[in-house]
């Protein structure tokens, strides 16, 4: 239906790839406009002292059967180059070690008075996941996204009317039903697995995107080989097995508008190019600068605001100074106190003998921390020592926690280099470095892919339902379905 339509996707991260591949693939005239000269964003790999580094994510999620990674390849025809690994990730707290695993064994050692809470949180997960596949039409944008959504749920889900009673209860009030709330080691840890995959702790998190977010590990985690911007190639590639492009270095300055309707964007090297349809892979605060007023207050009313950036450790380690833990990633949270800011962790370690990853003999490892963007840019806007200063103690606190569950870490270091939000900011465009999604803490005040101009649609993790490959993933489906109903392509909106 798209024949002769030429789309603009302003960004290769992996929403704006995955709605570019499924337009291209039904016959649209793709154009990828990309800012870096690789595709990926938060979930590329880039080249430094001749290893290559995930840039944020690390697992890969969702490839499960019938889960939105498997969905996407099976539509796109695209093998992806996944092994399945034995253990999503550990966690460690002081004396405590659970290896995160499909069957929860070790938690229900640990916790075993857990058990109805886990039983409960499956039940949740399988009505969520099938809930979404093929795409989900949260938040309404027309009545029609109701009454489908209810179609779907109520009358083709046995059982999904429960999800009603934890639609408005979060995390904590639903671990308060099973008694676990004033269990402080576990809350701890659930804490800290919300943190990671919902952006935000049990007493903030809505109860059904924490039912999803605690299904991660159970759903199971893939290695990428060759690193997780694979991922990101792939899309790219298929986008240009159908005719389309991926054109990078070409960061979008400007979007002209008629009225309610983009007619093409401008980049930064003097280019201009036209377009029936604008697929933009930013966050409302990105998008607002590139349209201007007064078009940009519409964008920036709705929803919960981004609460969080990440600091980052890029490492060459020589592991035969330090003993590896049984898994490739490890998430480490250190004694008391608030989750982030260097006093939790999440290590990822590249695989023995992956030679296009390091070189023979050496691991590259990832670490990131959540950290809050405010204290950097003023930092930075204060002086350059300043902020180099705040840099070198994140980097020292990270590299104390990790070593205080991996002794000799520190004199495994060979090379280092380190991200902070300026960093974020400079390298994916979003305003104040933003990266990770938005915290979940309400299913009604989220952000859906509208943005008042009639053919142009956000998608990435700033819109619902978030973070992760599988969540940008589900929000482009839905991005899709909604191009294919705007008037000016032919569709029926
Ligand atoms: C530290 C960290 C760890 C994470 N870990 C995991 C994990 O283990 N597993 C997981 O599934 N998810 C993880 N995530 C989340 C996941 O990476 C993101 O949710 C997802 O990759 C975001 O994709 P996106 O579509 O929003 O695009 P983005 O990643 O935001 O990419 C947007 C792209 O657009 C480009 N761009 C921006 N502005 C312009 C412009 N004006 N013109 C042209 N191009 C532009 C940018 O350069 C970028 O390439 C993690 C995120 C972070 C930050």
């Amino acid at each position: 239906m798209f024949k002769d339509r030429h789309i603009i996707v302003i960004g290769s991260g992996i929403g704006g790839l995955t709605a570019g591949a499924l337009l291209s693939a039904e016959g649209a005239l793709v154009t990828v406009l990309e800012a870096q000269s690789f595709p990926g964003g938060c979930a590329a790999t880039f080249r430094r002292n001749a290893c290559r580094f995930d840039a944020g994510a690390t697992v890969g999620c969702g490839f499960h059967s019938g889960g939105p990674m498997d969905e996407l390849g099976r539509k796109l025809g695209i093998d992806w180059p996944i092994e399945a690994e034995r253990v999503a990730w550990q966690y460690r707290h002081g004396e405590l070690r659970l290896d995160l695993s499909r069957s929860r064994a070790e938690i229900l050692e640990r916790f075993p008075h857990s058990r109805p809470f886990w039983l409960e949180q499956d039940r949740l997960a399988r009505l969520l996941w099938r809930l979404a596949s093929g795409g989900l039409s949260w938040p309404p944008e027309r009545p029609g996204d109701l009454a489908g959504l209810l179609r779907k749920g109520v009358a083709g889900l046995p059982g999904s009317a429960r999800l009603l009673q934890f639609a408005s209860k979060t995390a904590l009030e639903w671990l308060a039903v099973h008694q676990l709330e004033g269990d402080s080691e576990f809350v701890r840890f659930i804490d800290a697995q919300l943190l990671i995959s919902a952006q935000t702790t049990s007493p903030y998190a809505n109860a059904l995107t924490a039912a999803i977010a605690l299904d991660l590990p159970t759903s199971g985690a893939w290695h990428v080989k060759g690193g997780m911007g694979s991922i990101a190639e792939l899309l790219a590639k298929s986008i240009e097995e159908n005719g389309g492009s991926v054109l990078y270095r070409k960061r979008v300055i400007r979007i002209n508008s008629v009225r309610k309707e983009v007619i093409g964007v401008e980049t930064g090297d003097g280019s201009a190019y036209a377009s029936d349809m604008v697929v933009a892979n930013l966050t409302h605060e990105s998008l607002a600068e590139l349209v201007g007023s007064p078009s940009a207050g519409s964008l920036l009313k709705r929803g919960t605001p981004s609460e969080w950036s990440a600091f980052m450790l890029y490492l060459v380690m020589d592991p035969s100074l330090f003993t590896l833990p049984g898994s490739r990633h490890l998430q480490i949270t250190g004694q008391s106190g608030e989750l982030g800011e260097g006093n939790s962790i999440f290590v990822s370690f590249s695989l023995p003998g992956e030679s296009c990853i390091a070189p023979e003999g050496l691991y590259a490892v990832t670490v990131s921390t959540h950290t809050r963007p405010g204290p950097w840019f003023a930092a930075s806007r204060r002086s350059r020592e300043e902020y180099l200063k705040l840099k070198s103690a994140y980097e020292e606190r990270v590299l104390d926690l990790m070593a205080s569950q991996l002794p000799g870490a520190r004199e495994a270091v060979q090379w280092l280099e380190a991200g902070t939000p300026v960093t974020w900011q400079r390298y994916t465009g979003r305003a104040d470095g933003y990266v990770g999604g938005y915290p979940q803490t309400s299913l009604f005040d989220v952000r859906g892919p509208a943005t008042g101009f009639d053919n142009m649609f956000l998608v990435g993790d700033s819109i619902f339902p978030g973070q992760s490959l599988p969540g940008v993933t589900t929000g482009a489906r839905r991005v899709v379905e909604m191009v294919r109903r705007v008037k000016s392509l032919g569709g029926g909106q």
